[in-house]
């Protein structure tokens, strides 16, 4: 073993308590260190936070880390000043703060005492900022949940796009760029449009053996849900609905059966959301019934059930917001409820749309359609599509669907799926 080898593992203990790494993080890091452009593929819950963390805690200047959402910086920023008993290890730089913040967060980056700087996208880009970063010594960058670049991905984020550009600008430093997102569409996207043909790739598998899929049709879908909540009493769950106006008459209706359950989506108030995702968070109600608003980058390890009462956009999205389930390993059920009307909704709302725009949404619809409909395997359904092959017998988590512990009637289903996904 080399002694940086020996001294990434001492590192690790020493800020983040874990005795090993989890799956190819210490390659990862020894090779972003080593001044190469690294894209890691790995699925919700791999870990990818530290890949990024520990490099830039252990490195001279500071990281700077792309990251979607101001909920999900202001979380990883908590949580890295945790670590540490410094003040100011970790910063979130965004147009939120008054001037007297935003000289605190600019002298303990000239200080060397920032080692993480979190900023959205639309904030790189602000002509102060961007004067200021291209000044201090930048170790590398991170480009967390960088699927937000692609229009295939699951949230497409158009301020992405321009990043190459504007990272050009600061400094020619290394790019970790970070996902858990796998269609090969999304990924060759990503690569391209940051500049990243040559960075190795880190690719893990997408298989999380813990979760049990299970689709029902819609049908008395209140019911269904009280009452498996019912059988989950105290259990911490996620109900994802496509409308706000959705999102609290469930709630609501929920709380009305005795459920302790409450609201999330981006037309509530900030206060109101936040204080909602933290009661989530510190266990004082057990189900939040939220829009795809929720749930990115939230930490929460024991989620037992994601629940979706309007079926998702796309299979990858379908794959994020379930991937919040059992994250500790433990039990988590991920049920979805299907109608067809309620895709002919979606192909309606998408008939308005600009060209390209509709060709994409309709055919991840008609993908997460044939999820729906298919009797094969749906763990390898799911792995088909993010390029990896599943043995639906033997493979880790085989029974863990409707249709491996209840299997209907066989159909050609690999075929089916063929035909979907080659359209
Ligand atoms: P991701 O961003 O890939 O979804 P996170 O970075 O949020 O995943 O990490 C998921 C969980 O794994 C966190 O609770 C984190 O503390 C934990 N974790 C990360 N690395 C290790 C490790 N080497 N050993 C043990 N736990 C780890
Ligand atoms: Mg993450």
């Amino acid at each position: 073993m080399s002694a940086k080898k020996a001294n990434l593992s001492g590192e690790l203990k020493k800020y983040f308590g874990f005795s090993t790494f989890k799956g190819q993080q210490e390659q990862i890091i020894e090779n972003l260190l080593s001044g190469k452009d690294v894209f890691v593929l790995m699925p919700t819950g791999g870990g990818k936070s530290l890949c990024y963390q520990l490099p830039a805690l252990i490195s001279e200047g500071t990281a700077i880390v792309v990251s979607p959402l101001i909920a999900l910086m202001k979380n990883q920023v908590d949580a890295v000043n945790g670590l540490s008993s410094d003040d100011g290890v970790a910063h979130v730089l965004n147009s939120s703060l008054n001037k007297t913040q935003t000289k605190q967060v600019f002298d303990d980056i000239k200080g060397g005492k920032t080692k993480l700087l979190y900023v959205a996208p639309e904030s790189l880009i602000k002509d102060d900022y961007l004067e200021f970063l291209k000044d201090v010594k930048i170790s590398f960058v991170a480009i967390d949940e960088a699927h937000c670049i692609s229009e295939w991905g699951h949230d497409f984020r158009p301020e992405y796009r321009n990043l190459k550009s504007i990272i050009d600008k600061i400094a020619d430093v290394p790019v970790i760029a970070l996902t858990a997102t796998a269609t090969p569409k999304v990924q060759d996207d990503i690569q391209k449009t940051l500049g990243m043909s040559d960075a190795l790739v880190f690719k893990e598998s997408f298989n999380r053996p813990n979760l049990y899929y299970e689709v029902r049709p819609k049908v008395n879908v209140d019911k269904e849900i009280v009452k498996f909540i019912n059988q989950h009493k105290g259990k911490s769950g996620i109900i994802y609905c496509l409308s706000r106006r959705k999102v609290e008459e469930f709630a609501q209706l929920l709380q009305v059966n005795g459920i302790n359950a409450l609201p999330y989506h981006a037309g509530l108030d900030q206060k109101v959301r936040v204080a909602n995702q933290d009661k989530f968070l510190m266990e004082e109600v057990d189900v939040i019934v939220a829009t795809i608003a929720f749930g990115m980058g939230i930490d929460k390890p024991d989620v037992r059930f994601v629940i979706h009462y309007d079926f998702p956009k796309s299979l990858e999205s379908y794959y994020q917001e379930t991937g919040r389930a059992g994250r500790d390993g433990g039990e988590g059920h991920c049920l979805a409820f299907y109608d067809p009307k309620d895709i002919e909704k979606l192909e309606k709302f998408l008939a308005q749309k600009p060209v390209s725009e509709r060709e994409i949404g309709l055919q991840l619809l008609n993908e997460v359609v044939g999820y729906a409909e298919t009797s094969m395997s749906r763990r390898q359904y799911i792995l088909y599509y993010f390029g990896e092959n599943f043995d639906p017998v033997k493979g880790d988590g085989a029974e863990m669907c409707d249709n491996s512990s209840n299997p209907p009637k066989l159909k050609d289903a690999k075929a089916d799926l063929k035909k979907v996904l080659e359209l």
